[in-house]
């Protein structure tokens, strides 16, 4: 029997994907190249943004297609999808899960189950409160030996105006941290050089073990003490983490940056840099102190990277309003910025006000901000001309290595396969929006040929 996972979503989906095709391992399948070749078909999928939903639907149609010609093909839906898809997609799937509920399936011999036994009564509109965190102990199958996405807590209790995830996801719960730091640590043993927290609000860790924390410890605030533990694995490299809230950076946390293994870039969603739009997205904080919270991270990581999320045409988001977030945008020189056009998800405050923004109004907005990126991107990547940057290889394609730099830019260089997965000095030669090109410097030779790495 052979399954194949679809992952739609944030890095958090990818990370529960790899503990699914686990248990799936576990219970005898095995993976397929492609949904064709499947007999049972796993979409973890993502009602978060409406481009996201319309990708499931998408799917449903080339589903149907499928099951012409394999009629014994299940398929399961599972992941953060808010009740109301759940309800209107019941009948095109053979199974809708949570995702706690693969904790469930990895202790029964997983046959295509009755849907008796994988009960789907969560289809309702049921938001629970406190997910089971339970499946966290599922032992993922990472997709990458040399890096690592290891959650740390799951859901939110902001409840943005917009965002579905409290819903989806339920409120925040934190794994202990006896739990992650066993999992971190196993991965150093085994050679992983890079890992990347996850939450859906991860600088609000809150385990119910601080107990585990070291006495040497430099930090009281959870999340600085997790970073501090895991900085202190001696094999690891590399450690970020994903996604941040900016009410809740710390001054302990912004101290954590710069410890030694910390990345050089900060992902710091902003969403608007409009007080009036902050406030009907229920963000807690102003532009000012969005602006005031930048300042204070230059201040202790002069060089950091910062990237962002924004949200254009929001209900009532003027375009006065709008030009205020081009205004922060422009202070704050974002490095990147994931850039999204307002859609409304059913059950959140914000379905509630007038979707007021015509469609080819957010699009205008979204362009001038993405050109904005990148002009502002291209100028910032030619300052890496003629750098040193230390890359990690994830990828080779036709005598080229690709891989991310501590500042999370995207070098590309002449290497071989056998690079994959290390890191190299490289020198950068040129430098464009989204790539910089470079050669590896003669500095890092001499430093692979002490490591004994025939590879550079
Ligand atoms: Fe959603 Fe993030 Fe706001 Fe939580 S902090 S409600 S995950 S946007």
């Amino acid at each position: 029997m052979k399954y194949h996972i679809t992952t739609y979503g944030c890095q958090m989906n990818k990370s529960d994907s790899e503990r699914i095709a686990a248990v799936l391992e576990k219970n005898g399948f095995k993976p397929a190249k492609s949904e064709k070749q499947a007999d049972l078909v796993v979409v973890n999928a993502c009602s978060v943004r409406q481009s996201a939903v319309d990708r499931i639907y998408g799917k449903v149609r080339a589903f149907a297609k499928l099951k012409i010609k394999n009629a014994k093909l299940k398929i399961i839906l599972t992941g953060c999808v808010l009740g109301e898809d759940r309800e209107k997609l019941k009948n095109q799937f053979d199974y809708i899960l949570n995702i706690d509920d693969w904790k469930k399936i990895s202790n029964f011999k997983f046959q295509i189950p009755n849907k008796s036994k994988i009960q789907n009564s969560k289809i309702q509109n049921t938001r629970y409160e406190m997910p089971d965190t339970n499946y966290f102990h599922i032992k993922p199958r990472y997709t990458e030996k040399f890096r690592a996405y290891v959650p740390i807590m799951t859901g939110c209790n902001n409840f943005c105006s917009y965002c579905a995830v409290p819903y989806v996801r339920g409120r925040e719960a934190s794994r202990d941290v006896g739990d992650v730091l066993a999992e971190v640590k196993k991965l150093a043993k085994n050679g992983c050089l890079e890992i990347i927290l996850l939450g859906q609000n991860v600088n609000a860790y809150q385990p119910a073990d601080v107990e585990n924390f070291s006495k040497k410890n430099l930090y009281k605030h959870p999340f600085a003490a997790l970073l501090w533990e895991i900085n202190q694995i001696p094999s690891l490299e590399r450690v970020h983490f994903t996604a941040p809230h900016p009410a809740d950076m710390s001054d302990e946390v912004i101290d954590a940056l710069t410890l030694p293994k910390m990345v050089n870039y900060l992902h710091l969603p902003v969403q608007a840099g409009d007080d009036e739009v902050l406030k009907r997205m229920n963000r807690n904080y102003t532009a000012r102190d969005f602006l005031n919270l930048v300042e204070k991270i230059r201040k202790k990581k002069p060089d950091i990277v910062l990237g962002t999320d924004i949200i254009v045409g929001f209900p009532g988001e003027t375009k006065k309003q709008f030009e205020n977030t081009l205004k922060l945008y422009k202070k704050v020189g974002f490095d990147i910025a994931y850039l999204a056009m307002y859609s409304p998800r059913a059950g959140t405050a914000a379905a509630k006000f007038v979707d007021d923004v015509p469609r080819q109004e957010k699009k205008r907005r979204w362009n001038i901000l993405q050109d904005l990126m990148k002009k502002i991107t291209l100028k910032k990547n030619k300052k890496y001309v003629g750098k040193v940057v230390s890359v990690l290889v994830d990828e080779y394609k036709d005598g080229k290595c690709f891989g991310n730099s501590l500042e999370m830019k995207r070098v590309r260089f002449s290497g071989k396969k056998g690079m994959v997965g290390k890191i190299f000095e490289v020198k950068i030669k040129k430098a464009f929006e989204w790539i910089l090109d470079g050669r590896i410097s003669t500095q890092k030779k001499f430093f692979c040929k002490l490591q004994k790495n025939f590879f550079c």
